[in-house]
């Protein structure tokens, strides 16, 4: 059941046209530690067994010589650092890496920019992909925020189950084309702090994004 649900969220991330081929990955919290895709095997094979179990200590287990994600680390990194968190998605979107390419986060150029949890969506800087330096960049980027650009690699949602953090990861990635729609005819006005703080007490009375927004 818990198996077939991160399936189906790698699969649904690849069926949005966020992300493509064995780019990505994605995880839940279970009581021990995650469930999580393995490295570099298509969605569309995978079976049940195929899926990860790694303890909170690294530990792990796998059927058929499966190897957890490459990005275990920073996914077993939020999952002890963030409490709140259940699921985590990672993704490869155009728009977003277009950003990111440019270590460039999203600004406060709208409103549904608060869904991410803040005032804005900051780009963890660049480091190799699987690394822990990639980790301890991604969990900053990610401090009071729901989502985060990757520097020359793309983006990674979190939320309170795998749902959340799927279409949290999909709202990104049209926020991040609409900023590079705006950017093609100069770099846009942004809402002001006081704004963005309006909308995300409103988001958080409206219980939008199902976690309490953190501000900057
Ligand atoms: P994995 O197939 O190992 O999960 O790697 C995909 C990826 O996006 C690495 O950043
Ligand atoms: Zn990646």
């Amino acid at each position: 059941m818990t198996r077939s649900a991160v399936i189906a969220t790698a699969l649904a991330m690849n069926s949005s046209g966020i992300n493509a081929g064995t780019a990505g990955n994605v995880s839940m919290r279970t009581g021990e530690g995650m469930l999580i895709t393995p490295s570099g095997v298509p969605y569309e094979q995978l079976t049940d067994s195929d899926v990860v179990a790694m303890a909170l200590d690294t530990t792990w287990e796998a059927s058929n010589d499966r190897r957890p994600s490459s990005e275990w680390r920073f996914h077993l990194d939020v999952y002890r650092h963030r409490p709140e968190v259940n699921a985590v998605v990672h993704a490869h979107p155009v728009n977003v890496t277009g950003l990111a390419v440019h270590g460039r986060g999203i600004g406060p150029f709208h409103y549904m920019v608060a869904v991410a949890g803040g005032v804005d969506i900051r780009c963890a800087p660049y480091a190799t992909f699987g690394t822990q330096e990639l980790s301890d960049h991604v969990l900053a980027a990610l401090e009071g925020r729901r989502a985060c650009l990757m520097a020359h690699h793309g983006l990674l949602a979190v939320g309170v189950s795998l749902d959340a953090a799927l279409a949290l990861a999909i709202e990104v990635e049209v926020l991040a084309g609409q900023l590079l729609a705006a950017l093609t005819i100069g770099e846009p006005p942004e809402l002001s702090t006081e704004q963005m703080n309006e909308v995300l007490t409103k988001m958080q009375v409206a219980g939008y994004g199902s976690e309490p927004g953190a501000r900057q």
